[in-house]
């Protein structure tokens, strides 16, 4: 598919990636109309499931304002953006119990809610079409990029076909993989958590409440996150040799492991829709900018989605880039991209760093730190004003 004549596109951006972050940005600087934007991705076409998309992400309300401010939050909501009111947090460590267990509600912090849960194909759909509604940006699809050139006059990409295209700034959205990136000679630090995320659907026996659902187990945390349609969608993180033996179950063995393994908080779990697996690490780039080059989402950084924060980080890439852009009349201007960089980095390194520490805490299987880590649960709960500063971090408020 080529979209609007963009073959013959002279572009002063071109964004690799046409996935959710890359296609955030499309859209805000389509919406400011300073720069001419190519959007190239190597995928051939974007279906969207009939049912709900096995990929779901919980956006959080500042995704929701940067999602409004792209013009692509009314294609979402509130058909397809499922708000969440409360969750649940508990240690795998100690039985359910309302003194060890955290609990965040909207209503605490006069939020109408904590956020939205919303499917990966239908939030690509909807900035995809708020980009393409603006003029001055154009998509091709089927288009792999395989070499990167990086010069004071300009950059260049060159496709699979051979086709060199030239622009003032490329910016690598291509994902925790991205080959721009190692082009780019840009470096990473990274570490496997050696778990892999099982994900599917399934219906529960009591209702979800409009609730997010988290047990931490020293295997990994599995969450139950409320869908639309009833019923929730399942994240469970698991050391490998547990995610061999989770996908090779059969659908009721699978079920009843789910339900024990969420101490059965929504009753017995049925009806588990196929099993995806996504191996999980965290990964930060050494740095974010390279001659008229830039990378964002999860081509910069990856982290455990013990806390859903991916996508959330990637745009708020996305809307601090398009600033940055949007200051400068040559948008490969080293001076922006630094403020990027700057700025991003700082908010990214806090956010891995949390959640890499957070993983290790809840992977300790010894006493004491087990008892000690039931208890802070608890104690959070209780530290009100502490509560409120976590629930209002995590929302973006
Ligand atoms: C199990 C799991 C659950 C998660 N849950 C959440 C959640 O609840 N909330 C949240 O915020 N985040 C969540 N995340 C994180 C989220 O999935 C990622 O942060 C997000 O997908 C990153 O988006 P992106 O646009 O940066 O990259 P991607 O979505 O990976 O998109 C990259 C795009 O680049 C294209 N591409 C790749 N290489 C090339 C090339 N050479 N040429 C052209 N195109 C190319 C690909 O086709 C793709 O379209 C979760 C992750 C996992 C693994």
């Amino acid at each position: 598919m080529k979209t609007g004549g963009a073959a013959a596109w002279a572009a002063d951006v071109i964004i690799v990636g046409g996935g959710p972050v890359g296609l955030a940005l499309g859209a805000l600087l389509g919406r400011s109309g300073h720069h001419r934007v190519l959007l190239l991705d190597a995928r051939a076409a974007f279906p969207v499931p009939e049912g709900v998309d096995p990929r779901v992400y919980a956006l959080s309300r500042a995704s929701q304002s940067l999602l409004e401010r792209c013009g692509a939050w009314e294609a979402l909501a509130p058909r397809h953006a499922w708000p969440y009111l409360r969750m649940e947090v508990w240690d795998g460590a100690r039985p359910r119990h309302p003194a060890s267990t955290l609990v965040f509600d909207a209503a605490e912090l006069d939020q109408p809610d904590l956020g939205h849960i919303v499917e990966n194909a239908r939030l690509e759909q909807a900035l995809r079409e708020s980009a393409l509604a603006c003029d001055t940006v154009r998509l091709r699809s089927g288009t792999r990029v395989e070499a990167l050139e990086l010069a004071a006059a300009g950059a260049v990409v060159v496709t699979a076909e051979g086709e060199r295209l030239q622009a003032g700034l490329v910016v690598a959205a291509d994902g925790a993989g991205s080959r721009l990136r190692a082009l780019a000679g840009i470096e990473v630090q990274q570490r496997d958590y050696q778990q892999r995320a099982i994900v599917t659907h399934v219906t529960t026996e009591q209702p979800h409440g409009q609730t997010a659902w988290q047990r931490f187990l020293p295997t990994g945390p599995v969450a139950l996150l409320p869908l639309g349609d009833g019923r929730c969608s399942v994240v469970w993180s698991a050391d490998d040799g547990l995610a061999d033996e989770l996908l090779a179950m059969s659908d009721d063995s699978f079920a009843t492991a789910l339900g024990e393994a969420t101490e059965y908080a929504l009753g017995t779990l049925s009806a588990p829709e196929p099993r995806i697996a996504l191996p999980l690490r965290r990964l930060h780039a050494r740095t974010y900018t390279a001659r008229r080059f830039v990378l964002m989402g999860d081509a910069a950084h990856v982290v455990h989605p013990l806390a859903g924060q991916g996508v959330n980080l990637g745009l708020a890439d996305a809307a601090m880039l398009a600033d940055c852009l949007d200051a400068d009349a040559d948008p490969g201007e080293r001076r922006g991209l630094r403020r990027y960089e700057r700025t991003r980095k700082t908010d990214n390194l806090a956010t891995l760093a949390g959640m890499d520490a957070l993983q290790r805490i809840f992977a300790l299987r010894r006493e004491p730190m087990a008892g000690l880590r039931a208890g802070g649960l608890g104690l959070v709960q209780r530290a009100r004003p502490l509560k409120r500063r976590l629930m209002r971090r995590a929302l973006g408020v």
